[in-house]
C-alpha cells in the first residue's frame, strides 16, 4: 500500500506509525482545535497557527483580507498543513528512550478563495468546529465583516497520519532498572464557562455550553 504514496508524503522514520487514510485524516482534524499552516514565500518558509475546520476532503481556513497567510494561500501556492494531538508523555527508564503518544497529520494542498455562499458556509464551518451550536445563536456576519473576511478551501491532495501509542520502549537491559516508567496522560478539558459581566440581564447559558466537556 505504502509503495503508493508519493515520496513527499510516504513516512520513512518509523513507517509502521503511518496511516494514509482519509477516515484517519479526517477524524484527526475534526478533533484537533488548531492546526499550523506552511508556506513559502521567496526563500523564506513561514508556519503560522490559525483555526481551521474541514468541509469533506478540504481544509477550510478563515482570517482577516490582510493576512499574508490567506493572500498568499489564494494564489494557489503549495501549502503544508501540520495537525497535532497530543496524548501522553512516555517516560521511559533512558532519557533516550522518552517520547510522547500523539496523533498526527501532514496535509499537503492548495487553497482556494471561497466567495458568496460557499464562503458564508466555510464561515458557518469554522464557527461549528470552535463550538457546535454557536452559528445559529451568535449574531451572524454582516455584509461589511463578511467582505473584510477571507476564507480559504485547502484541498487534501495528500496527506499522512503518525501515532504513537502505548507504554515506553526501552532496552532489554534497562527493564531491570529501579526507574519509575510508564505513561503521564494529557487530557485536555475546556474549565466552566465564564460568563462576561457585560452580558445580557435575561440571557441563561445556552445548553450546547451546559453540555460541553
Ligand atoms: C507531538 C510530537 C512530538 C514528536 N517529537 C519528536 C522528537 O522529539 N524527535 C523526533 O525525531 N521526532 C519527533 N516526532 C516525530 C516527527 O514528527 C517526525 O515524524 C520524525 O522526526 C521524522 O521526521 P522526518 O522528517 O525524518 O520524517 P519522514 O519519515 O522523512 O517524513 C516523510 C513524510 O511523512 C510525513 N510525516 C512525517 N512526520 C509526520 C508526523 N509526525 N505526522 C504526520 N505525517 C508525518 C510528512 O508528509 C513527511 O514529509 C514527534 C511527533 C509528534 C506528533
Amino acid at each position: 500500500m505504502s509503495s503508493t504514496i508519493p515520496d513527499r508524503s510516504r513516512l520513512k522514520r518509523i513507517p509502521d506509525r503511518a496511516s494514509y487514510e482519509p477516515a484517519d485524516v479526517h477524524a484527526i482534524l475534526d478533533e484537533a482545535p488548531i492546526c499550523h499552516v506552511g508556506f513559502q514565500v521567496g526563500s523564506q518558509p513561514f508556519v503560522i497557527p490559525t483555526i481551521h475546520a474541514r468541509m469533506g476532503n478540504e481544509v477550510i481556513l478563515h482570517g482577516a483580507k490582510a493576512s499574508r497567510l490567506l493572500k498568499h494561500a489564494a494564489t494557489g501556492a503549495p501549502l503544508t498543513i501540520a495537525v497535532t494531538l497530543l496524548d501522553a508523555l512516555v517516560l521511559a527508564r533512558s532519557v533516550f528512550h522518552h517520547s510522547m503518544n500523539y496523533r498526527s497529520a501532514v496535509i499537503f494542498g492548495t487553497g482556494r478563495l471561497l466567495e458568496g455562499d460557499e464562503k458564508m458556509e466555510g464561515m458557518r464551518a469554522v464557527s461549528e468546529h470552535l463550538l457546535a451550536g454557536r452559528w445559529d445563536d451568535a449574531r451572524g456576519p454582516s455584509k461589511k465583516e463578511f467582505n473584510a473576511t477571507s476564507v480559504i478551501a485547502v484541498s487534501i491532495d495528500e496527506a499522512t497520519c503518525k501515532s504513537r501509542s502505548g507504554p515506553p520502549g526501552d532496552e532489554e537491559e534497562d527493564y531491570a532498572l529501579p526507574v519509575w516508567a510508564g505513561l503521564l496522560p494529557l487530557q485536555q478539558v475546556w474549565g466552566p464557562p465564564e460568563a462576561d459581566p457585560g452580558r445580557h440581564a435575561d440571557v441563561d447559558l445556552p445548553d450546547y455550553l451546559k453540555d460541553h466537556a
